[in-house]
């Protein structure tokens, strides 16, 4: 039986490629990727949606050596699509033999993203993912020259789809006739495409050399303050995320709180000096009920341990925080 791998993103079009081929009656298997950045969550509801299979593959580690220096360089945030459809595409066609399958399928449409969906850039892609016969765009086939699936009759290319632009309205109808109902909006799930999680993804590979996927995962949460090139500091802004960044703080970390004030946790990563311990303590003042008094005092200690150290600290005004604010 014809076997497909379809790269399932978890947005509409990468489903609506995958259920065109398996109308034709090939078998159809979903692949989906894991990373530092993006998870299988809308991949999972997709492919329930279509009833297909789904296989996760997590290619953190490689993935994350990609954004850091990718080839082809980002689209408008730190998002380096060209690169990673490429990676995605590689690994998918690594999976071939393993399941018995005969080609990829993936929901790219010409010109639905100026840079990454260009017929340059989608050329670029097949040829750095080193499977360039095996790739087929069932969504905007038509549009593009006829592929060795095709030409053999695995797939019927009279069935196949010619769209081409950002209109998602053949999408939107497809998915009425289909009854795929939820679908999460394009690239919503990839924090590479989100401007402040990019900013401070691009101080943290300008100041520390080695990441892990706690440091990554702490991006999301808090205000972050870089106040030299040693030090970074996070304050939090909810009750909801100080529950949340306890779970990505590590030992290492000093950990600040206005003694008799409620307020924001302070958290300084790297390997601050007398004055970065200041600044974190004054912060502290700053983001607590004791921001309008001359001195508050500020309990700190490493994360986990007692906080027994002690300090008195103007707080911070606003304009000095904004210096340093990523
Ligand atoms: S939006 Fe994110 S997941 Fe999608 S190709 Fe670009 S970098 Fe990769």
């Amino acid at each position: 039986m014809t076997t497909a791998l379809a790269m399932i993103s978890g947005g509409l079009d990468s489903s609506l490629a995958a259920k065109l081929i398996k109308d034709q009656g090939i078998k159809v298997i979903g692949i989906c990727f894991k990373s530092y950045f993006f998870g299988p969550r809308h991949a999972l509801m997709m492919a329930k949606q279509i009833d297909i299979p789904l296989v996760v593959v997590d290619f953190s580690k490689e993935h994350l050596e990609m954004v850091k220096k990718p080839k082809h360089g980002y689209g408008k945030n730190m998002n380096p699509c060209i690169d990673c459809h490429a990676m995605m595409m590689n690994y998918s066609g690594k999976l071939l033999q393993e399941y018995d399958a005969d080609f990829i399928i993936t929901g790219e449409v010409l010109n639905q993203r100026p840079m990454s969906q260009n017929k340059s850039s989608l050329d670029v892609v097949i040829r750095e993912s080193g499977y360039s016969d095996k790739i087929l765009r069932p969504l905007c086939a038509l549009n593009l020259r006829a592929t060795k699936m095709e030409l053999e009759g695995l797939v019927d290319r009279s069935k196949l789809m010619g769209i081409s632009g950002r209109s998602r309205r053949i999408q939107m109808e497809l998915a009425e006739k289909w009854g795929i109902a939820d679908y999460p909006s394009p690239a919503g799930g990839c924090k590479l495409t989100d401007p402040n999680f990019s900013k401070r993804l691009c101080d943290l590979f300008k100041h520390e050399e080695i990441l892990s996927e706690e440091r990554i995962n702490l991006l999301s949460f808090g205000r972050h303050i870089r106040v030299s090139t040693n030090a970074k500091i996070i304050s939090t802004r909810t009750a909801e995320e100080m529950n949340e960044i306890k779970n990505y703080v590590s030992e290492s970390d000093l950990v600040f709180l206005a003694k008799d004030y409620k307020g924001s946790m302070i958290i300084i990563t790297g390997n601050p000096g007398p004055e970065e311990i200041k600044f974190a303590a004054r912060l502290a003042g700053r983001y607590s009920k004791g921001k309008d008094q001359e001195e508050v005092s500020v309990i700190y200690g490493y994360y986990g341990h007692p906080l027994n150290m002690i300090i008195s600290v103007v707080p911070v005004k606003d304009d000095e925080i904004k210096l340093h604010l990523i």
